[in-house]
């Protein structure tokens, strides 16, 4: 028997995991990139087998105790097979731009794909979207005020575009935020009587500490590894922090999610393994390349069989300090977190249909998430993602276009928290999984789009190549295959049905992911019109194709 908190954030698929005796948690963490490369990781830091290995979810922590229950896997496959397929060759490229071609369309459908893309590059809707969602409504917490308020907005906002609106009711979790601070007590080379603060935030469903905070001592470690190598007993009672620094190198080369992926683990497995290892509380590294002292939160799990213990990020500067304390000598923190996690609340997917002409049970979906964290007003995540969506039917409503198959819009509500949403969407539509044609999904901010991501055999590439011919015209003409598009709409590709996400610059978009500066102004207007302009092409060539 899982506890709903944590089946939450299992969705599918987690690792059946023998225990040696040494090995004694699993972390569950969410993206599947970042799932990918953090099983990765583990795989070639030897901590476990490919066989073990599941698709999605992770892993285990190494931690030296006793054994935890463990999770049915439903989905096991190596890290080998999990591998994107292989990617057409330069020479098949060439011909494939030289030759053009119409292939699937008629020359007036893809006269259509070139008007709605130039219509998206002049729009001002996505830019004035998403800066409603974000200044005029906030943070869009999981079963908050604002989230409902977002919810209300969308559906009206479709509604006045002639769409079919739905709400499809999903329970939400229901978190929210207190108190939170930390200082050290006592340090090497303290100044008599003085404090040193310590810039946190707590992780999405992390409980909280006594009322007054706690005092313990601070163990730094880098890595899983470090762990396994202290002494038994050596974080017992004490804050256990995991100082795994995100590779700024790696996401500057446009490999965001991969470096995201490396850090990521320890934000979703810390609090277990600190349990595991009988810390008091746990606090990690933050998840994200800001340098200006600013905390990235996002959410944590709990294993059944382990204590929930609080759990917070520092920032990377923070985390340094901290660091280089320990190694000097003993470092005594006051930690206080005051979240509490309230019961489920009765949230909805936004879902907007607008109708196909021949074949309206046929739908394409195209999709952000809805809701958001709280320090800053969700903008880049995932604002944008909505925004553009919601673009995709206004601009075929401007131009009086109905494709032969329906357009679906659709706000996902708890990505951030565990997908639920998206989740409740699999149940509720489980029988009309063969009427899905597509799905495509925004959620790596609104940054300029080089082509798109797509979930299905190498063929799908081939087939949207004069698609793609089109995008060129906005830079954004890659097609790239992988095996996973987007968290809300992974049921959907796990069903086989084709899947797509803009292939967006990553760069710069953990920089503010998950912190108090994801507001309006990270958002490019011409970069947010690209990525409308790929959802709204891509879906009607979707959706309208023979
Ligand atoms: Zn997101």
């Amino acid at each position: 028997m899982v506890p709903n908190g944590l089946r939450r954030r299992m969705r599918k698929v987690a690792l059946q995991l023998p225990c040696h005796g040494t090995h004694a948690a699993y972390c569950i963490v969410r993206r599947v990139e970042a799932q990918r490369s953090a099983a990765a990781a583990m795989l070639t830091s030897g901590m476990i087998s490919p066989q073990k290995c599941c698709r999605f979810m992770v892993i285990t922590v190494a931690c030296g105790a006793t054994a935890l229950p463990v999770i049915k896997a439903q989905t096991s496959r190596s890290a080998s097979q999990a591998a994107p397929a292989a990617q057409p060759s330069m020479m098949d490229r060439l011909n494939a731009m030289i030759g053009g071609g119409k292939g699937a369309w008629s020359d007036e459908q893809l006269s259509t794909m070139e008007r709605l893309r130039d219509k998206a590059m002049e729009s001002d809707y996505a830019y004035k979207e998403v800066r409603h969602l974000t200044d005029n409504i906030g943070p869009r917490l999981s079963g908050s005020p604002q989230a409902q308020k977002a919810v209300e907005w969308v559906a009206d906002e479709m509604r006045k575009l002639g769409a079919e609106v739905t709400l499809e009711r999903t329970k939400v979790p229901h978190w929210v935020r207190g108190v939170e601070t930390g200082e050290l007590m006592e340090w090497p080379g303290q100044a008599a009587g003085t404090e040193q603060k310590i810039v946190l935030t707590a992780l999405g469903g992390s409980v909280a500490t006594p009322e007054q905070g706690i005092r313990a001592e601070v163990v730094v470690v880098d890595n899983w590894r470090e762990l396994r190598a202290l002494p038994a007993g050596a974080v017992k009672g004490k804050i256990l922090l995991f100082n795994h620094p995100f590779d700024k190198e790696l996401a500057a080369t446009g490999h965001g999610l991969d470096a995201y992926g490396g850090s990521v683990v320890y934000r979703g497995a810390g609090p277990i393994a600190g349990a595991t290892a009988g810390a008091a509380a746990v606090l990690v590294r933050s998840a994200g390349g800001g340098d200006y002292r600013s905390p990235h939160t996002g959410a944590t799990a709990y294993a059944p069989g382990t204590t929930k213990i609080p759990a917070a990020a520092v920032t990377a500067e923070d985390a340094e300090l901290l660091k280089t304390l320990t190694r000097e000598g003993k470092v005594t923190m006051h930690l206080t977190l005051t979240p509490q996690t309230l019961p489920d609340a009765d949230s909805y997917n936004v879902i907007a249909d607008w109708k196909g002409t021949e074949q309206p049970k046929q739908v394409v979906i195209v999709s952000g998430h809805l809701d958001s964290w709280d320090l800053g007003t969700g903008a880049i995540d995932d604002g944008a993602g909505v925004a553009v969506s919601m673009a995709t039917l206004e601009l075929l409503k401007e131009m009086g276009i109905h494709p032969k198959r329906t357009v679906r819009m659709i706000a996902w509500m708890s990505e951030e928290e565990g997908s639920e949403g998206a989740a409740q969407y699999m149940k509720d539509h489980a029988t009309e999984m063969g009427n899905h044609a597509g799905a495509i999904e925004s959620d790596l901010g609104a940054g300029h789009p080089t082509g798109i991501y797509y979930a299905g055999k190498p063929e799908l590439g081939k087939w949207l190549r004069p698609v793609a011919q089109v995008l060129d015209g906005i830079g954004a003409g890659s097609l790239v295959n992988a095996p996973e598009t987007g968290e809300d709409i992974a049921g959907l590709t796990e069903k086989g049905v084709p899947s797509f996400a803009p292939i967006q610059d990553s760069r710069f978009y953990f920089n503010y992911h998950h912190t108090a500066a994801d507001t309006f102004d990270k958002i490019d207007k011409k970069h947010l019109n690209e990525n409308a302009a790929i959802m709204t092409v891509l879906a009607y060539a979707l959706a309208d194709a023979p």
